[in-house]
């Protein structure tokens, strides 16, 4: 058997039995394979997986393998988005999962309305409050969400976070289960346009533990397509 469907079948029973520890259904749980790794090749063999979410973090590695691939896949930006890469992204990628700052949202709503398309954002959190990580501390975020609840081009999927690296996935659990708390803090505001329906948290190494606690987009990338080719880049 093909090695990439070897590992996706792996994981696919890996996100049941989670989803079976937290009684919940598998088909609420979303699957963004990281393709940041792979060339154009190894991208297409992802697709003919029957995987048609993608994550990509560079903008100048997307151009390229999305001039190939036509209107293949749903495209999700998960890495950190400069202002004057926001009009090559709007209108390709559907999911933008690192909204982390107001400058940033109102370029977005910009060139999505200039586009006249609307785009799915994530406001990402930096829950754990690491000095490197990017994202909006969970103190502002109830202004930064009603804030870029005003833009009309610009739906709020949910929130997003990155879990600090460590040892023990166990360790990384109280991180998923605040990034829940904050969902559910946004949802009793009551807003028209706070529905905040999913939480996009969960990567190779704590996917499973990110599922128990409440993720419903989980960001794959190593364990599916087989590792750090390309580095160990953002
Ligand atoms: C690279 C990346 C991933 C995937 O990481 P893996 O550990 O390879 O699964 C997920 N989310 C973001 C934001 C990334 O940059």
């Amino acid at each position: 058997m093909n090695e990439l469907i070897y590992r996706w079948d792996q994981i696919r029973s890996k996100i049941h039995q989670a989803c079976q520890r937290a009684n919940r259904d598998p088909k609420s749980v979303h699957v963004v394979a990281v393709t940041k790794y792979l060339d154009l090749e190894g991208t297409k063999q992802v697709l003919d997986a029957g995987l048609e979410h993608i994550g990509e973090s560079r903008v100048q590695d997307a151009v390229p393998k999305w001039k190939q691939l036509g209107e293949r896949g749903i495209w999700h930006f998960i890495g950190h988005l400069q202002r004057n890469k926001v009009k090559e992204v709007v209108g390709r990628f559907q999911y933008l999962h690192s909204l982390d700052r107001f400058s940033l949202a109102e370029e977005v709503n910009r060139r999505a309305n200039q586009k006249d398309t609307v785009i799915h954002c994530f406001l990402q959190v930096n829950v754990s409050g690491e000095e490197s990580k990017f994202g909006i501390s969970p103190d502002e975020l109830e202004d930064f969400s009603k804030e870029v609840a005003n833009l009309s081009h610009i739906e709020i999927a949910g929130l997003m976070t990155m879990a600090p690296k460590v040892e023990n996935p166990e360790e990384v659990r109280p991180v998923f289960r605040e990034l829940k708390r904050l969902q559910q803090q946004l949802q009793k505001l009551d807003h028209p346009r706070l529905g905040v329906p999913h939480l996009s948290m969960g990567m190779s190494q704590d996917f499973e533990i990110a599922i128990e606690e409440g993720a419903t987009w989980v960001r794959i990338g190593s364990v599916l397509v087989g590792g750090y080719q390309r580095g160990d880049q953002q």
